[in-house]
């Protein structure tokens, strides 16, 4: 059975969380930062050293390329993302790119001539410094002018920082891959959340991820003195915002099994420990697994609880900000990652991802498949996140495996 060099990929691991590297053991890679750069760099470094070819699209994403035994063998994608938010933890994107270099140097290794392309891919920007899926959108055609004319960082810091890489705003889109050209894509990631670990299974099947909402509701009141103003006279916008925070959070946990709503950010304008709060800007977002339910809860949480927890005095404003769609993973990979995952003798279940990933963009054209593995505590974005390597080895190895085995019957993707 052909499996990856763990050594090798051990390697690769300790030397890449080296680079924006932080005190504490995590890193900070934030998108076209130096260290970033310096990161895609080294990945580059690392694939010619293997004799693998080495390639740069107009939207940044780097790639190792392993032909196929046919100048028309059309590409399995293998990847993830070297970016990272601000203050991370090492695995997180890392472990997918270097599990698929990994899997491309094993193959060139073991002599083997595949009737399929294999490109092991770090994507531009998946974590949103900048845009959020900057380069698998482009990849995948879906890079619209709306969401270059308001980037999550904001256009001054998305055009520094796409001229800080080389890039060019009206050349990012040129990226967009024929899907023709494409036979699937796969991703190793890390699970970022606590189910594998609870119910101690090795290897996740990832079926769906979840689409998202976003919305900024402002709560506005009257600004008054706090010391003058009766209690049952005032208008206070912060008490408006702190009964919607609490209701969303029951609503949700009572009545929508499987979703998620979080109030991420309460913004009180001019606080003063004297004034009644006048005006509150409040950050919310839902997220779950079918559009239906993305529905239902929006009716529900925007329309109806928010203006409930505005009343009578309040004046609200909803302002929607962002919306990425849920989408399904390809079937017969899922059924394929099991089987190699009990051919390995590994455990695995079906999950749900509730994180956004390349995959998502990369799933509206190719057939596309996603494999987590645990993460002890659930935790990630931040520099305590842990995967043990054992399982960061069984992840990889899946991929290969599953990589091989879409390679061997093609005709099926
Ligand atoms: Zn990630």
């Amino acid at each position: 059975v052909l499996l990856v060099d763990e050594d090798r990929l051990r390697e690769d691991f300790l030397a890449l969380a080296e680079i924006g590297r932080l005190p504490d053991g995590g890193v900070s890679r934030t998108s076209f930062s130096d260290a970033h750069l310096l990161a895609r760099r080294w990945f580059h470094e690392r694939a010619a050293a293997a004799g693998l070819k080495t390639r740069v699209d107009t939207a940044g994403n780097h790639s190792a390329v392993l032909e196929g035994n046919s100048p028309d063998s059309r590409t399995l994608l293998l990847g993830s993302h070297l970016d990272t938010v601000p203050v991370a933890g090492r695995y997180d994107g890392a472990l997918g790119v270097l599990a698929a270099l990994e899997a491309l140097r094993t193959v060139k290794d073991a002599g083997l001539r595949l009737p399929l392309t294999l490109e092991a891919v770090d994507f531009s920007d998946e974590e949103g410094t900048v845009v959020g899926l900057l380069g698998s959108f482009a990849v995948s055609g879906m890079l619209t002018q709306d969401l270059l004319a308001s980037p999550r960082g904001g256009r001054p810091s998305f055009l520094a920082a796409i001229a800080h890489a080389g890039l060019s705003e009206d050349r990012l889109s040129d990226a967009r891959r024929d899907p023709a050209s494409l036979a699937g894509y796969l991703e190793l990631h890390i699970e970022q959340g606590p189910v594998l670990e609870r119910g101690g299974f090795d290897i996740g099947v990832v079926t769906t991820i979840a689409g998202s909402r976003s919305y900024r509701l402002t709560f506005e009141g009257a600004r008054r003195h706090a010391g003058t103003t009766p209690m049952k006279a005032r208008r206070d916008a912060l008490l408006g915002a702190a009964r919607f925070a609490l209701a969303v959070s029951d609503a949700v946990t009572d009545r929508f099994p499987g979703c998620v709503g979080t109030v991420g950010g309460l913004e009180v304008e001019r606080a003063a420990f004297n004034v009644i709060p006048g005006c509150v800007r409040v950050l919310v977002e839902l997220r779950a697994p079918t559009a239906g339910q993305l529905d239902a809860l929006e009716a529900e949480v925007v329309d109806h609880m928010a203006r409930d927890a505005a009343g009578a005095d309040l004046a609200l404003t909803v302002e929607r900000v962002g919306r990425w769609e849920p989408i399904d993973l390809d079937a017969s990979i899922q059924t394929c990652i099991v089987d190699v995952a009990n051919e390995l003798g590994l455990t695995a279940t079906n999950l749900l991802s509730g994180a956004g990933h390349d995959a998502q963009a990369l799933a509206a054209i190719t057939p596309t498949g996603m494999v987590f593995v645990p993460s002890v505590g659930g935790i990630s974005h931040d520099p305590a996140e842990y995967t043990r390597w054992r399982d960061c080895v069984n992840g990889a190895n899946v991929l290969l495996r599953v990589a091989l085995r879409l390679a061997q019957t093609p005709e099926t993707l």
